[in-house]
């Protein structure tokens, strides 16, 4: 039943993909980070860990890999940069003139992630890119970001398929998947200031030797995941919006998913696990399901930063791997 029939029909226990996502059970800190390094008191930010899982969403769902809620009336969105290129085939050849369909990447309904900025009326991110390389400073796919609002697209006729892409980089086609948001607080890892990582290296030192951990594992991230910091693999490279404000980390989507440690979700962990320790590991049927299947470069992420002090919101994208 489409969700307009059940809206009509007043039976809102049948819209089963507008359910609460529950989220997963994450193994507690072992200890108070602010209490312990009193230096990062006020640097701990509230991230949504999104826990990337192959299936088969549904375009009313939030997904990373589709299918997107995406008007049948509206074009798809190609890529005819002249720089991209063709890698699957060999010599690397440049694409062109004909367009490339681009992909759907993400997709994040309001109700799922309501501390997602969205522009007013709006409660769907969608992302796409084009999955070619870019003949750009870092060489990756190229992202694009749409919001809209999910009563106004499901009022009219959806589109049921996209259009493939003629060529892709493999690196960059991630498989559908599901999410499950799952609010965390992190610290930052690359954003931390270099002379206080250094000025902490040894307390840092000292906590791995007592707990086993270390803080970059305990109390940082590098995950797909909704604001907090960006899961950066190189040197932080915050981008600025034409009004002269740093721009905020809207969402990373990173080639790596924990499938074990601090991170990985308790409520899949082997069965039997009855003291769900450090060293418990996923369940293996579980693993082959985590991810998007994406290398990304050399195992690399995506970030996007939107301005939402802007009434457009302003959106820019940094790559590293
Ligand atoms: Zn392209
Ligand atoms: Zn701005």
């Amino acid at each position: 039943m489409s969700v307009l029939a059940a809206v009509a029909g007043g039976a809102p226990d049948l819209i089963t993909d507008k359910e609460r996502i529950m989220p997963h059970r994450i193994r507690p800190v072992p200890f108070d980070v602010e209490s312990l390094i009193p230096e990062l008191a006020g640097l701990g930010r509230e991230t949504t860990l999104l826990y990337p899982r192959s299936g088969e969403p549904g375009v009313h769902a939030s997904s990373i890999g589709g299918p997107l809620l995406w008007p049948a009336d509206e074009p798809w969105p190609l890529c005819a940069e002249p720089g991209h290129w063709r890698p699957l085939r060999t010599p690397t050849e440049v694409v062109g003139p004909e367009p490339v369909a681009m992909v759907p990447v993400v997709q994040l309904y309001a109700r799922d992630v309501p501390e997602l900025p969205f522009p007013s009326a709006m409660d769907v991110l969608q992302v796409v890119w084009c999955p070619l390389i870019h003949d750009d400073e870092v060489g990756s796919a190229l992202p694009k970001a749409y919001w809209r609002n999910e009563q106004t697209v499901a009022a009219g006729r959806v589109l049921p398929e996209p259009p493939v892409p003629y060529e892709c980089d493999e690196d960059f086609m991630p498989r559908p998947c599901t999410v499950t948001p799952t609010r965390v607080v992190e610290f930052p890892h690359g954003d931390l200031p270099v002379d206080l990582a250094q000025a902490l290296s040894q307390r840092f030192d000292e906590i791995e030797e007592a707990l086993g951990f270390s803080y970059y594992e305990m109390a940082t991230t590098v995950q797909s995941k909704v604001g907090g910091y960006p899961g950066w693999l190189q040197e932080p490279d915050w981008p600025d919006c034409r009004c002269g404000r740093r721009m905020d980390h809207l969402l990373s989507i990173t080639a790596t998913e924990p499938v074990e440690g601090c991170w990985s979700p308790l409520d899949e962990q082997e069965p039997g696990s009855s003291d769900p320790g450090p060293g418990t590991t996923t369940d293996p049927t579980v693993v082959d399901a985590i991810g998007h299947g994406m290398d990304m470069g050399d195992l690399g992420g995506m970030y996007l930063f939107v301005c939402s002090a802007c009434p457009d919101m302003p959106y820019a994208h940094r790559y590293d791997c």
